[in-house]
């Protein structure tokens, strides 16, 4: 989609990124305002723009954006002290990047509920 961010992202077109994690369907880099002392944004590389437009075919992509964070979480040692997935959806969800993403944020404790 050309004037989505993180397809830009995607096509290597924003300068700084720092990927974590890249395989044929997704894309895992750190958010560029962390809100923890890791927060990464894991996305697929098919254009989604928010939870309410995925359809069943998109179970398995989402699924994957799952199981991906929870390998870096394995990876960079957070899985036992633990971490929090997130997907926020339209405005009451924060969402403010209209291409689906999961956050994953670790290294401090986290609140619930959430603000
Ligand atoms: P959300 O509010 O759930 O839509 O999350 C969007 C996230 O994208 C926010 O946490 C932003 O900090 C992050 N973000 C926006 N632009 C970039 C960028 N260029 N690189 C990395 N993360 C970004
Ligand atoms: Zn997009």
């Amino acid at each position: 989609m050309a004037d989505c961010l993180f397809c830009k992202i995607i096509d290597g077109q924003i300068p700084g990124v720092k990927k974590v994690h890249e395989d044929a369907l997704s894309l895992g880099f750190l958010d560029i305002n962390p809100q923890a002392p890791t927060h990464a944004l894991f996305i697929p590389k098919r254009h989604v723009s928010t939870l309410n437009d995925a359809t069943t075919e998109d179970r398995e992509l989402l699924g994957h954006l799952v199981f991906s964070a929870a390998k870096y979480a394995r990876e960079k040692g957070l899985a036992e002290s633990g971490y929090r997935t997130v997907m926020n959806c339209n405005k009451d969800g924060g969402q403010t990047v209209f291409h689906v993403h999961l956050h994953l944020l670790a290294g401090r404790s986290l609140t619930w509920p959430p603000g």
